[in-house]
């Protein structure tokens, strides 16, 4: 069935998230690695591991999961906007969370440094918002979709963060006739709400409309629940379960094309 419209996923769909964060990871376990001789690699994964145990351990974090914030976007969001109550408390929490996060990694590789930590911790986020990637071929596929069909913006994420990232890659914005950011909306993909109310802003049926999206647990089962045709972009070769299954597998966003028709 011809498609009218195309639901893209922002980070590591259209956004190279992964590598903004991983550079981000690697430039400031560096530092610590300079200044202590500590291993940047085994660093970067205490630090990963600490980070998501605390954000695990907050009250916040049913609310996070819901919306769809990870540890590491807590690492450098600043929680600034978002209606529900949990946003200002994540704002009340953030600092805390980046010091005590980069102090415990250290801390795990045998530094007891909580300056450092509070150093590191304000360095992170600098550095992942000077990497706002975008993949090659965003702008291009984009470019043939415009103007042939709908496009809509789906993120899960915090609003002031996920329109910071948009803010990073500008020209990415004006090709969208709707963003929704779940923070915003109150639930976050695989939720079936949040995309009937996306396919209402466009005023298209389920049938006619296409998911496309790095993540089978809110792209694509999302999309599935309540009908819509689904794009698994799986640029990295995983392997999946049977336990959600696209109506198509991609490895690059020019496959996406023939699925339209
Ligand atoms: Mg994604």
């Amino acid at each position: 069935m011809a498609k009218q419209a195309v639901l893209f996923d922002l980070d590591d769909t259209l956004l190279w998230d992964d590598r903004s964060v991983q550079e981000a990871f690697d430039a400031t376990c560096l530092t610590a690695a300079a200044q202590t001789g500590v291993d940047a690699k085994a660093l970067e994964n205490a630090v990963r591991r600490e980070a998501r145990a605390l954000y695990e351990s907050y009250e916040t974090f049913p609310f996070t999961k819901m919306i769809g914030i990870n540890p590491f976007e807590g690492l450098w969001a600043n929680f600034l906007e978002g209606e529900q109550e949990e946003f200002r408390q994540l704002q009340q929490l953030a600092p805390a969370y980046r010091r005590e996060a980069w102090t415990r990694g250290l801390k795990a590789l045998g530094v007891d440094n909580a300056e450092l930590g509070a150093q590191l911790a304000e360095q992170f986020p600098a550095e992942r918002r000077s990497r706002p990637y975008v993949y090659e071929e965003t702008f291009a596929i984009l470019d043939q979709l415009k103007g042939k069909y709908k496009l809509l913006l789906l993120t899960n994420g915090s609003p002031d963060l996920q329109r910071e990232k948009l803010a990073g890659v500008p020209a990415i914005v004006p090709y969208f006739d709707h963003i929704i950011i779940s923070g915003e909306f109150g639930q976050g993909k695989p939720a079936a709400a949040i995309f009937h109310h996306a396919l209402e802003r466009l005023g298209v049926q389920p049938e006619h409309g296409i998911m496309v999206g790095d993540k089978l647990t809110t792209d694509i089962l999302g999309a599935n629940t309540i009908g819509m045709t689904s794009v698994w972009i799986n640029r990295h070769g995983m392997t999946r379960s049977d336990e959600i299954i696209p109506s198509h597998e991609i490895k690059h966003l020019e496959e996406l094309l023939p699925l339209l028709l």
